[in-house]
């Protein structure tokens, strides 16, 4: 399983629809400063509902919408407070359960389900913000997203993304940190969460 493409919409510099391609194996991203490679891995932290609004360098969510009023930001916009980012999987060696996948979009074919996409948006409103996911096309919830990444080892708390300053910070960690990062990283620290929600009950 991996990101085929991505298709950002009015997110963050992106004010204008852009389709980024992603290969199989290893894909970099290259550019000035300020140019918009980071906000890219935002984008599809933000679609994945991988991180909190910090991990994804915005104090509220509705400052990831394009804002035509950035020092940057010179493309020209449609104006709509609503930003989107779609991330398209090629599933076609089935890491993600099908049938999970056509249960959750409530598509009919087992088959329609070798790419999946995923998509995020935020929308803001005079006096509120609204936030919707969609798995294929159908809406969800993020819960059903989690639990489907979840089989690839895609999860919130996990290290499928190193980001800038990560290493510095495992390096400064006590050894009781790192380890509890190797926990995480091994897949143990997902059953003592497990086992604890358990016990509580
Ligand atoms: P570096 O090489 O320094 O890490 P980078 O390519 O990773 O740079 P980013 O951090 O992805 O750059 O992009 C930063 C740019 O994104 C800034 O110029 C900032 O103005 C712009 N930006 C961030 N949020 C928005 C927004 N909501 N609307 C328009 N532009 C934005
Ligand atoms: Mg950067």
């Amino acid at each position: 399983m991996h990101i085929k493409k991505l298709v950002l919409d009015n997110f963050k510099s992106f004010g204008r629809p852009t389709e980024i391609p992603f290969y199989e194996d290893f894909t970099t991203v290259s550019g000035p400063n300020g140019s918009g490679k980071s906000n890219i891995i935002d984008s599809v932290l933000f679609a994945l509902g991988l991180a909190r609004t910090r991990g994804i360098r915005a104090e509220k969510l509705t400052d990831l919408i394009y804002n035509p009023g950035h020092a940057d930001a010179d493309e020209e916009s449609s104006g709509a407070r609503e930003a989107s980012v779609e991330v398209i999987l090629d599933n076609s060696d089935g890491v993600l359960d099908r049938a999970q996948v056509v249960n959750a979009a409530g598509s009919e074919n087992v088959d329609d389900v070798d790419e999946i996409t995923i998509k995020r948006r935020v929308k803001e409103t005079d006096d509120n913000y609204y936030s919707y996911y969609y798995l294929n096309g159908r809406s969800v919830n993020l819960s059903d997203i989690q639990d489907l990444l979840a089989q690839a080892g895609v999860t919130p708390e996990g290290y499928n993304v190193v980001m800038q300053g990560d290493v510095t910070e495992i390096i400064n960690m006590t050894p009781y940190e790192r380890r509890q990062i190797i926990d995480e990283i091994a897949g143990v620290a997902e059953f003592d969460a497990k086992k604890e929600d358990a016990l509580e009950e």
